[in-house]
């Protein structure tokens, strides 16, 4: 490897040590060494103090049983408020306008229900060809259910001819032209495969002049990019916390309503964790919801996954996304720099915007699997879409620059 790009690595270290926690992550191991982990993209790395938040929990149900329900250190009656409290921040809205809840699919269900009111004229959901198949499979059901033809309610928009990315102005185009007959704008925030970030700001004021909501999936985003979906407007966003927030596989998801919708009556699919707490123990069959995005909860909390949350979420508030965002923007810059200089026939698919998210898709140009494979053999794990796409995703919580000069010089290496 030469020696520039290593020696530069170590200065970047230096400069941008304050905003990076990698002491506070559990890296698994390969030949007695911490692996290069690239991969947060997918499954994030297991902070230090989850075990003890969990232990904590396990601690108060052994010595209170079902009094923890008020007389644990966090009742596990409001379990849901001080994870409010910290995924407010991470996503750029007002405490009563998130939810950690459920899971991602779930959550855009139950969302869904209430923000996706077809009529007759007005019934389209516009999303992208290339959305998550989970995404794709929710909102051509929730078409099915209401009785029509998912492949006339639901319109996915591809890349022009020839290229890879979806053009931000073809998006705009599109809603101007389903116009009135759009009903919904389902999209992420961050394109899983491409890493392409798009607009939510623009595309909701553009879903909002015809008269449409907007929603966004957030999997890809959240714990990425410093986010504000209450300026944007957005009217809903859902994601995951085992991603980028480090929480865990399958652990708690989470629910963004704005405010605007914080006191509607919209119809939804209730339950009593979304009951009004004060008078939740009447036990009545009436349901009064709770104002914002809690009251579309429909179970008690399920503390064990959402402590992990709790204890991620605390490392993003101590640093700060700001000083994370731009620790993440120089990392994403000498990633690119150090690619274009090694690499040159490596093709960056992930634009360059004005946000940087952790990702860049390579294209490799050969299968990606027994590239993955290969990197994984040498201690570094990334992940593959096929046919020829490497993920790496160096978070800026827990990777250095030092890793990403690193899986430069072994991607070189085995590419070779
Ligand atoms: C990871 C991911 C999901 C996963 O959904 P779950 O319900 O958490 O299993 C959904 N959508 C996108 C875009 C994702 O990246």
């Amino acid at each position: 490897m030469p020696e520039s790009l290593l020696s530069s690595a170590a200065r970047l270290d230096e400069q941008f040590g304050s905003s990076c926690r990698r002491e506070s992550f559990l890296f698994p191991q390969h030949q007695g060494q911490d692996v290069i982990y690239l991969c947060g993209n997918s499954l994030g790395l297991q902070p230090t103090t989850t075990r003890q938040l969990l232990n904590e929990e396990l601690d108060t149900w052994s010595e209170l049983a079902v009094e923890g329900h008020f007389h644990g250190r966090r009742p596990w009656f409001s379990y849901h408020e001080p994870a409010q409290q910290l995924a407010a921040p991470l996503v750029g809205a007002l405490p009563h306008e998130v939810v950690m809840m459920n899971t991602l699919t779930a959550n855009l269900h139950l969302l869904m229900v209430s923000f996706y009111r077809p009529t007759p004229q007005r019934f389209i959901i516009l999303t992208e060809a290339g959305a998550f198949p989970s995404d794709r499979q929710a909102l051509r059901s929730q078409a099915i259910h209401h009785g029509m033809d998912p492949d006339v309610a639901v319109v996915e928009l591809s890349p022009r001819a020839g290229e890879e990315l979806l053009r931000d102005s073809d998006i705009l185009d599109a809603i101007a032209h389903y116009g009135p007959r759009l009903a919904l704008v389902m999209m992420a925030g961050v394109q899983f495969r491409t890493g392409q970030i798009f607009d939510l700001q623009a595309i909701t004021a553009a879903a909002h002049a015809v008269g449409a909501l907007a929603g966004f999936d957030l999997a890809h985003a959240v714990g990425n990019l410093p986010l504000t979906l209450h300026e944007d407007g957005v009217d809903f966003a859902v994601w995951c916390s085992y991603k980028y927030l480090n929480s865990g596989p399958g652990s708690i998801g989470g629910a963004f309503v704005h405010d605007r919708h914080a006191d509607s009556a919209l119809p939804r699919f209730a339950g009593w964790w979304g009951h009004e707490p004060s008078t939740r123990f009447q036990m009545t069959g009436d349901f009064h919801p709770q104002r914002g995005a809690a009251g579309w909860q429909l179970s008690n909390v399920p503390v064990f996954s959402t402590a992990p949350f709790l204890a991620s979420a605390r490392l993003f508030i101590e640093v700060g996304m700001q000083n994370l965002h731009a620790r993440a923007v120089a990392m994403n810059d000498f990633f690119r720099a150090a690619l274009t200089s090694e690499l040159p026939d490596v093709q960056v698919v992930t634009p360059l915007s004005r946000l940087r998210g952790c990702q860049l898709s390579l294209r490799v140009h050969t299968d990606a699997r027994p590239v993955q494979e290969r990197l994984l053999a040498l201690g570094i794990v990334t992940d593959f879409r096929p046919p020829d796409i490497i993920r790496a995703a160096p978070v800026p919580l827990y990777n250095t620059f030092s890793d990403i000069a690193r899986f430069v010089a072994a991607l070189r290496e085995v590419l070779a």
